[in-house]
């Protein structure tokens, strides 16, 4: 089957250059990305490179919160599991310790005061 919307690599590189990146698939130096044709240090078991990972994460993680954000009941389900995470004392001491940072103190001090002029 031949198109013309196929890449081909053999144009792009030379034989050796060919042969040498076949040898290494094979001795599984390195392979090939499974969603963007990129080749990458083999490890077992990994199946795309880190940019594929990290994109196909955030693709789960936004999936995973439209599915909550989409029903009520789930969102409340979250929401009570935050609170209930929130209300624990080691969560609460980190926040306090984490509060008392002088560039957080900063921060909120400027957020009030413009919150304070937009009234
Ligand atoms: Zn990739």
């Amino acid at each position: 089957m031949k198109s013309d919307d196929v890449f081909d690599i053999s144009k792009a590189y030379s034989d050796d250059e060919m042969k040498r990146v076949f040898l290494q698939v094979q001795l599984k130096e390195i392979t090939l990305c499974e969603t963007c044709d990129v080749f990458f240090k083999y490890v077992p078991q990994k199946r795309f490179c880190d940019a594929c990972n990290i994109e196909r994460s955030k693709a789960s993680a936004k999936r995973r919160n439209e599915k909550v954000r989409a029903c009520p009941k789930l969102w409340a389900k979250k929401a009570k599991q935050k609170r209930e995470y929130d209300q624990r004392p080691e969560v609460k001491a980190k926040k306090r310790e984490y509060d008392q940072r002088p560039d957080v103190k900063e921060r909120k001090r400027r957020q009030r005061k413009a919150k304070k002029n937009e009234d």
